[in-house]
């Protein structure tokens, strides 16, 4: 299995540091409000990796934070008049929810930086005890970036090229000893919740949670290390330093980031007004085709939204779906249970679908062209399965579908109001065809609804269905 690492900006053979297993960290949301689409990218891509791992045999520890102390969650809670307990809990509840609307499963473990204080203390005092950190009379305490050699190692940044430009600017306080040093602990302001520590009594900075998260939940050393692409600088840069300061062996040994989620081709902002969140696109599509969506892309490609490409999105994913249903209807209706002649080469078949799956999300988890071999078999099942097939034909490929549709997190399972609109939508172009005279169509149409369960009634008052 290749993936694509950010440090060696190559694709590299997956090599875990324990055999079988797998130790990623996945950094999650700042909760202050409900998580937008953009958001979802990193968890649906992840979740989809995780799934692909297991898939393949491995046993995947898969930590992913909740940020629940920072100003935008203080803030909110100062407009609001309540404590940003109350907000960050509240949006932790709402973006599990909408996780689990999105099939991403729940992490092993979800900690959260206002739980995991103490560690953050021991891991500062650690790198003030190697020299790596130093702290200012308010009580402020800093990395010292310039003695961490390796520091721009991810983003490929040469911290000494960037440095003429920086020093123009003149920023450096009086006690900050360099520009690029970055804040570990900073002093409690009036109405912003705090921790007492030795320096003073205050919060922690954002980017000393993950490192000290990581260590805790998934040990000094980790497979994986994840997120959005903004990250890249200073977020996971900053990452490395504390944690490989701090514990002195390498931190992460590949590095992952997904391409940004555009809409209408530009970047998502609330003052553009093109800002959406998961739980509004929830109430127009089943959330699973916001799935199927994000994952007909390459996850380090840019991906922008708009509505016609959620309607493909729908389409194709119906597609899929209609060709499960099929599946699961000539199989309990099937005259024969075993397979018949000829059908073993039949069911063999799928192998060839099956191994190009597999091939392409062991190249860097190309998950656009692993849906195209799920079109593949289900292009495959619709010419070679039909009602005189047998029950073991028939469920062997839906077996088959359903499992590869579940490493992509994708239900293959129709949800029933899904399947009536579906229904309506097909009778209503029954009605037109008959119109127009193409009874090609319609009698194709009705052999469809056939297969799909449904049966037809000719009334007076128009054409009525069931269930067979
Ligand atoms: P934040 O709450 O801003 O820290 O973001 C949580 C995760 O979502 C991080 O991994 C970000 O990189 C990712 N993210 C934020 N906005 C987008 C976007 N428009 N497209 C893709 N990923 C994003
Ligand atoms: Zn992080």
């Amino acid at each position: 299995m290749k993936i694509f690492n950010t440090l060696t900006r190559k694709k590299e053979e997956f090599k875990p540091i324990e055999e079988g297993k797998v130790r990623m960290y996945v950094c999650g949301p700042t909760v202050y409000n409900y998580i937008h689409i953009g958001n979802a990218r990193p968890m649906i891509v992840f979740d989809t990796v995780r799934r692909y791992f297991e898939f393949c045999g491995y046993e995947v520890n898969y930590v992913s934070n909740f940020t629940d102390v920072d100003d935008k969650i203080i803030k909110k809670a100062n407009e609001e008049g309540v404590s940003a307990e109350e907000i960050s809990e509240r949006y932790i509840a709402e973006c599990k929810k909408d996780m689990a609307d999105m099939n991403v499963r729940p992490a092993t473990t979800h900690p959260q930086a206002t739980q995991e204080i103490d560690g953050m203390v021991d891991m500062i005092q650690t790198l003030m005890d190697k020299g790596y950190a130093y702290k200012v009379s308010d009580g402020t305490v800093y990395y010292r970036t310039r003695k961490f050699d390796g520091y721009g190692k991810l983003s490929h940044r040469d911290i000494d090229e960037q440095e003429a430009g920086h020093r123009s600017i003149g920023v450096v306080g009086d006690e900050k000893e360099d520009d690029f040093d970055f804040v570990l602990w900073k002093p409690k302001k009036e109405g912003e919740p705090y921790w007492d520590c030795p320096w003073c009594k205050g919060r922690p900075g954002w980017h000393i949670e993950c490192s000290v998260m990581s260590k805790k939940y998934l040990g000094d050393m980790i497979d994986i290390h994840a997120g959005g692409e903004d990250l890249i600088f200073p977020h996971h840069e900053n990452e490395i330093a504390q944690s490989e300061a701090a514990n002195g062996v390498e931190f992460a040994r590949y590095w992952m980031h997904n391409g940004f989620l555009n809409i209408d081709n530009k970047k998502m902002s609330k003052s553009l007004g093109n800002f959406f969140t998961v739980r509004e696109i929830g109430e127009k599509y089943d959330l699973q085709v916001l799935r199927f969506f994000m994952l007909q892309a390459h996850y380090r490609s840019p991906l922008n939204f708009s509505a016609d490409l959620m309607e493909a999105a729908k389409n194709s994913l119906d597609r899929i779906r209609t060709a499960g249903a099929n599946l699961q209807f000539i199989a309990a209706n099937a005259k024969s249970e075993e397979l018949l002649d000829g059908e073993d080469a039949i069911l063999a078949g799928k192998s060839e679908f099956v191994d190009k799956f597999k091939a392409t999300m062991d190249d860097d988890f190309n998950t656009a062209d692993a849906c195209s071999a799920i079109f593949e078999l289900v292009k495959y099942c619709n010419q070679n399965v039909n009602e005189n097939s047998s029950k073991a034909l028939a469920l062997g490929l839906y077996d088959e579908m359903n499992e590869l549709c579940d490493v992509l997190g994708i239900i293959l399972e129709q949800p029933q109001d899904n399947l009536d609109e579906q229904v309506e939508a097909l009778i209503e172009e029954r009605q037109q065809a008959r119109k127009d005279k193409n009874f090609a169509r319609a009698d194709e149409i009705r052999d469809e609804l056939t297969a799909m369960g449904i049966v037809l009634e000719d009334t007076r008052e128009g054409v009525k269905w069931h269930r067979a």
